[in-house]
């Protein structure tokens, strides 16, 4: 294929899952001249955009995601109305756990913070709510919020791809970025490519998921502590006859559960008949060597299944699995910065999202390219998500859920 471009953009964007594509989106969108880069085909299945749905849900027990969540939804909604097509599915999100669960406290108080209306329920209310499909034990709570709803993940990041090429981005895959390097003389970046080709910009933008370790120790020497995990998915089938039940047009809310096992999913959607519950962590990986299986232990995910969804759902064996992997910090918080030293401001780094930013795939997309263009990005504090903070700290952020540092790391 011939590429009529030239070699020299205003921003590279390095890394073509969501992050990267919704950032080249919102860079070509704002008139830059935007090269995006993946090493994979586009859509593939290695990294952690694939598959078939993701959760969206305010109920964060940190204050400073709330409203970046608030941001992200409503730039969904403008995003589809930009394409024409849905990928973001409204329903509620129903989080539930023991009544002193740290989590479960912190996310009453977040909501209450940022102004995200919810309902804490008891055991009994829970029962009338979710009549014959949602049980918890007696000193159990469930907390109610109407933001919620499923993101078609593959579908989402094929939507910023083409958004972005509509807005005159160029996009190639097949690019493995090996290198990037400042240009003393002339000011800002080479960034070179495992098959030969370079490529000059005037900033460059990192979003390479479970590769980001690798990529921004190689050309800056920084360590950095993302970790990538190894994740199942599993779907499970509801009992015949109640199917709807459990669908999001039934009323059955996206949900997560706090304790042990730590567990969340999604109402039957993309496979009819079937529902996503699966545990939230996987195993250390090295995402070029990759063991595909055989996934984690599914015996406390059994017996949750049976109990709480009330006999509805078969617990013996998943029906289908997927795989796909995590990129996990230390405190589970983002990393999303400027590489600095010799770098400056001309490197920006989007990475570490723990398993939860695919929900945030449109506002980190906004965040980056303010960074890249502006140096600053408004309407966030981003203090918490700086490059730097485990040079001084291992753990980085300071959190007291009592199940933190270290706790998606599965056997
Ligand atoms: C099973 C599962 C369930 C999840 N559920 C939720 C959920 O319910 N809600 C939620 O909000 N989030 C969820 N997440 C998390 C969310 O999916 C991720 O946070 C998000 O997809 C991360 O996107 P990314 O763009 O950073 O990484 P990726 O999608 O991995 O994209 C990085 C890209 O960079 C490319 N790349 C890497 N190195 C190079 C290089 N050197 N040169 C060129 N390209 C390179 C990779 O090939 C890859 O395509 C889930 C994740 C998984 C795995």
């Amino acid at each position: 294929m011939e590429y009529s471009c030239g070699e020299e953009f205003d921003v590279i964007v390095v890394g073509a899952g969501i992050m990267g594509s919704s950032t080249a989106y919102q860079l070509a969108k704002r008139g830059q001249n935007t090269l995006l880069l993946e090493q994979f085909d586009f859509l593939h299945h290695c990294g952690s955009s694939h598959g078939e749905s993701r959760t969206l849900r305010a109920t964060y027990r940190q204050d400073y995601y709330g409203t970046m969540v608030l941001e992200s939804s409503q730039l969904w909604e403008k995003a589809e109305n930009e394409i024409g097509f849905k990928v973001y599915f409204k329903g509620h999100h129903f989080d539930m756990g023991p009544v002193d669960d740290r989590s479960l406290s912190a996310i009453i108080s977040s909501c209450g913070k940022n102004s995200i209306p919810y309902r804490v329920l008891n055991h009994r209310e829970v029962a009338e709510q979710f009549s014959g499909r949602i049980d918890i034990p007696d000193n159990w709570i469930g907390v109610r919020t109407e933001l919620g709803g499923i993101i078609k993940p593959t579908k989402a990041v094929s939507m910023f791809q083409t958004l972005a090429i509509q807005n005159g981005a160029v996009l190639r895959d097949h690019m493995e970025v090996k290198n990037i390097v400042k240009d003393k003389d002339k000011g800002g970046i080479w960034v070179f490519t495992v098959n030969g080709e370079k490529f000059w910009a005037k900033k460059c933008v990192v979003t390479a998921g479970a590769w980001t370790s690798r990529l921004i120790k190689k050309f800056s020497g920084i360590e950095l502590p993302i970790e990538p995990l190894e994740t199942m998915v599993c779907y499970w089938r509801i009992k015949e006859g109640k199917e709807k039940e459990f669908t999001l047009g039934g009323g059955f809310p996206t949900f997560a559960s706090y304790g042990e096992p730590r567990v969340y999913g999604t109402p039957a959607f993309e496979f009819p008949g079937l529902i996503k519950i699966a545990v939230h962590g996987g195993q250390l990986c090295d995402p070029d060597n990759r063991p595909w299986g055989p996934g984690v232990s599914l015996s406390l995910v059994k017996e949750w299944i049976g109990r709480t969804l009330m006999g509805q759902v078969d617990c013996e064996r998943p029906v289908a699995t997927q795989l796909c992997m995590y990129s996990v910090t230390p405190d589970e918080d983002f990393v999303i910065d400027f590489v600095g030293g010799e770098f400056g401001k001309d490197v920006v780094v989007g990475g570490g999202f723990s398993g939860h930013g695919f929900k945030m795939g449109p506002v980190v997309g906004r965040i980056l390219a303010d960074l890249a263009l502006e140096g600053e990005a408004k309407g966030v504090e981003l203090k918490h998500f700086g490059i730097r903070r485990f040079e001084d700290s291992p753990g980085g952020n300071v959190k007291d859920f009592g199940d933190e540092l270290g706790n998606l790391k599965l056997n």
